[in-house]
């Protein structure tokens, strides 16, 4: 059937400026490394987009790697923006895509070589059926490839008109102030960094969120919930179906040790007497930051996004719960 936007999509959302650049991103963002390959359902991720869009999310983020197999998330959500997302609604859009993951064989499909960051961002557009995407990135540091280079390609995607920003994810605080001083001398200052970070992954408290902020740089925290453990999902186990029950991706049922399942569970507690679920509780943690710009999601269910997005009801914390939860954490 047809899809028609809600017109109330931007009633209730909250949109962030992103560090020092001119726009700004909803709070929460949907990511789509999971749930929209070739091996998921495609009326499922479909109605996910539409709901999110309904909702607010006016950011979507893809690399050219997401799938299983490789590719095929950004062939599906291109699938859907010809579907659904036709007339000007592309203009409502921030769409994001990476390269620097291992794409296609031979010396050219991975790292941060020149040649392969354009021609990978080439093939994202052909996938998506897009003339540029809203946000490019570096996916990973290169060691052997000097920054000059991967960030000379940054710079020449926004130049060729394929790309309106640039970002960076996985570089740690030293390689990102590296990567935008040369970013900043091209004329293409960096507009976000993407790291890994939750109440269970706190690298970035070390120094990146600090780098990010004394130079104007968003940031947009992916794998809020731990990729599911920081909710209510493995509270009895592993269900059928969930993330840590297949084969493909990265979350095993051996990283749910019975020490994080403690954790776990002591975390919701703490959100039911807030009156929310965990995973509304990780998400408000990760945004009382105000460093971060927005939180990037991952949702196997249209009911998933929805608790998730209730999240923004309810961001802020008082001292003892912080403390509370500090206690746990350590
Ligand atoms: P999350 O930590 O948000 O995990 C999402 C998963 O948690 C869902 O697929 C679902 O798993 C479960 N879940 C989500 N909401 C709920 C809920 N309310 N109740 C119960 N379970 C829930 O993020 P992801 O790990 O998916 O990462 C998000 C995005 O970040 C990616 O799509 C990608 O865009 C980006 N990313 C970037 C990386 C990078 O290197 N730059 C690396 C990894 C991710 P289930 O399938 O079990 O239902």
């Amino acid at each position: 059937s047809a899809y028609v936007p809600a017109s109330e999509r931007y009633d209730t959302m909250i949109y962030n400026r992103c560090g020092k650049s001119g726009i700004r991103l909803p709070a929460v963002s949907l990511g789509l490394w999971h749930n929209f390959g070739s091996i998921d359902n495609f009326e499922n991720g479909r109605a996910i987009v539409r709901r999110a869009f309904d909702k607010g999310i006016t950011h979507f983020d893809l690399a050219n790697n997401y799938g299983p197999v490789p590719g095929s998330a950004e062939e599906n959500f291109g699938a859907i923006l010809q579907k659904d997302f036709t007339g000007n609604l592309r203009d409502e859009l921030v769409i994001s895509t990476k390269a620097g993951y291992h794409m296609w064989p031979g010396p050219y499909g991975d790292w941060g070589s020149r040649k392969y960051v354009l021609s990978s961002l080439d093939q994202s557009l052909r996938r998506m059926k897009l003339g540029y995407v809203d946000i490019f990135y570096s996916h990973r540091p290169d060691p052997e490839t000097p920054i000059e280079e991967t960030m000379g390609a940054l710079d020449t995607a926004v130049r060729q008109g394929k790309a309106l920003y640039v970002g960076l994810s996985n570089y740690t605080a030293e390689q990102t102030k590296a990567a935008l001083a040369v970013l900043q001398s091209l004329g293409t200052p960096c507009l976000i960094h993407q790291p890994k970070y939750s109440m269970f992954e706190r690298w970035v408290e070390g120094g990146l969120l600090d780098v990010l902020e004394a130079n104007g740089v968003g940031c947009i925290p992916f794998s809020p919930l731990a990729q599911g453990l920081l909710t209510d999902r493995y509270l009895k186990g592993i269900p059928e179906g969930s993330r840590a029950s297949k084969p493909s991706g990265f979350l095993k049922a051996d990283h749910i040790t019975p020490e994080k399942l403690d954790k776990i569970q002591r975390l919701n507690a703490i959100a039911l007497q807030r009156g929310q679920t965990l995973a509304q509780m990780a998400l408000a943690w990760i945004l009382k930051d105000k460093r971060v710009t927005t939180v990037l999601i991952g949702a196997s269910s249209v009911e998933q996004l929805d608790n998730n997005l209730g999240a923004l009801h309810k961001v802020q914390f008082d001292a003892a719960e912080l403390q509370e939860i500090e206690n746990i954490l350590r």
